[in-house]
């Protein structure tokens, strides 16, 4: 068959066009044919391979581009890129990748297509298109991939122990392809996985989590992390998650099982929001509760404190595995750490005090905390269920009333400590804070609004009862 119709796209008869001009065979090769393919809308990347120098093809083709765009070259790796539109395109010339036992980077050599496509990670992913004006949308497809992609299948080009032994990263993109579209991983491609997996340790914490972001961004995250739970990835890499395995029984009394729980809740989450980080905070809203988990003859199983823990172990976590320390991070942690506030409303009553200091804990991040708490709902009690979302509506309709009337999202408090030391004539001293302190619980309680008037007479009040003399 004839895939001309992938390559309606101007940029592809320049680099034809280039190409004949080096005289290289080129072809368009991985990502970009198995998505057009699959008709996953259009690409953002493009992978050009040459048979020869993809840095000389890369330059050829920019010379030939009405806006002369510049050329990355990446010397170490052999590969060049350049920007057209918005789209990247990384030109590579075709190699061929021997490994050995013990170390991790490959003795390369200039190679044929074939032994290119040989050393792509999966047979999906080997697809190539002839670029050369001769033969211009010819497929290349030596393993079969076609009939993968037809079949929702992930399979290894080669003996897949060989695969996965050159570059163990491959197991986890097996796990986050299958994540992504929805596919099975073929039972041989499967089951090495397993019995390599202990190699994933000689992989750069980077490369693993930019699959693991990849597989948490997918639409429905646990098919992934399931798989990497049972070939035995995920303990490698996230042991956290592992440990919140299981059900405990003592005396008859079980708790839920808080890995499968988790995974549900990530997938509720992925419905309603796009936010990696939010999603990560779904991931590990409980992963305190492996190491808080304790019986009590009399009240069963308890967790006391794990949204806390669960905080702390988030730091650790983001840090092994090196990702950043900011933001994102210190979101994650605060979404963690708030995890429960909306359910103990919901499964209470829903007064307005507990919604307003719900507003002022959470800040800006009220509406994600709202979403976590929503996907947090996993009872497969249809009342219960019923039940948790409507004081949840509850809690969102208060939120807004609150938000309108008391201003309590990034509180200010409407004494400053100027005026309270002008009132009493103080000096910088602990009863100034007390005042506040005592102010802003007035308000979150609703015992005063949120104004400079009754604030005003709350702190003559309470100075008077610390003994401090209003200066008239
Ligand atoms: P996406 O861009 O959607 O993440 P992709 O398949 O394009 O998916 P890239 O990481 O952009 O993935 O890689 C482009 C191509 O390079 C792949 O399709 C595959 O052929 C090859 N490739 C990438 N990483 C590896 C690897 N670790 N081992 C073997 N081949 C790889
Ligand atoms: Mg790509």
């Amino acid at each position: 068959m004839n895939y001309k119709q992938a390559l309606t796209h101007p940029i592809f008869k320049v680099i034809s066009q280039s190409a004949k001009e080096l005289q290289l065979d080129t072809y368009v090769i991985g990502g970009f044919v198995r998505d057009y393919i699959l008709q996953r809308g259009s690409a953002k990347d493009i992978d050009i391979v040459a048979i020869g120098s993809g840095i000389e093809l890369a330059k050829q083709v920019a010379k030939n581009l009405p806006n002369k765009p510049k050329v990355q070259v990446f010397k170490t790796y052999g590969t060049a890129m350049l920007r057209f539109e918005d789209i990247e395109i990384e030109f590579v010339g075709a190699r061929k990748e021997s490994y050995n036992e013990n170390s991790r980077n490959p003795i390369v050599e200039n190679g044929t297509l074939e032994d290119d496509q040989n050393r792509r990670d999966f047979t999906i992913n080997a697809l190539a298109i002839d670029l050369s004006l001769e033969n211009f949308g010819e497929l290349l497809d030596p393993f079969n991939g076609i009939q993968d992609l037809k079949d929702a299948i992930i399979r290894t080009p080669l003996s897949p122990d060989i695969t996965y032994s050159d570059d163990p990263l491959r197991m986890m993109r097996a796990i986050r392809f299958a994540s992504q579209l929805d596919f099975k991983i073929e039972e041989e491609s499967l089951k090495a996985i397993s019995r390599n997996k202990e190699r994933i340790n000689i992989i750069t914490k980077e490369r693993i989590v930019v699959e693991l972001n990849k597989i948490i961004e997918s639409p429905k995250p646990s098919i992934g992390f399931i798989l990497l739970e049972k070939t035995g990835l995920l303990s490698y890499i996230l042991p956290e998650l592992t440990a919140l395995k299981g059900i405990d029984e003592i005396e008859g009394q079980r708790h839920k099982d808080n890995f499968y729980h988790t995974l549900e809740v990530v997938d509720n989450i992925s419905k309603n929001t796009d936010n990696l980080w939010l999603r990560w905070a779904a991931l590990l809203h409980d992963i305190g509760k492996a190491p808080t988990k304790k019986f009590h003859k009399k009240i069963g199983w308890t967790f006391h404190g794990h949204e806390f823990k669960g905080s702390k172990m988030v730091y650790q976590l983001f840090k092994r595995l090196k990702m950043p320390l900011n933001e994102k991070m210190k979101f994650v942690q605060k979404m963690v750490l708030m995890s429960s506030r909306p359910i103990v409303l919901a499964e209470d009553m829903v007064t307005d005090s507990a919604v307003r200091r719900l507003v002022f804990d959470a800040g800006d991040y009220v509406e994600d905390l709202m979403l976590l708490c929503e996907a947090d709902i996993t009872t497969k009690n249809p009342k219960r269920f019923k039940k948790y979302h409507n004081n949840f509506k509850i809690v969102r309709k208060k939120i807004v009333e609150v938000e309108e009337r008391d201003q309590i999202r990034n509180f200010q408090p409407p004494i400053s400590g100027e005026v309270i030391m002008e009132t009493f004539n103080l000096k910088p001293c602990r009863e100034i804070g007390a005042i506040k302190e005592v102010i802003k619980e007035a308000i979150l309680e609703g015992d005063i609004p949120n104004e400079y008037e009754a604030a005003y007479q709350l702190m003559l009040k309470e100075g008077e009862r610390l003994g401090l003399k209003a200066s008239k």
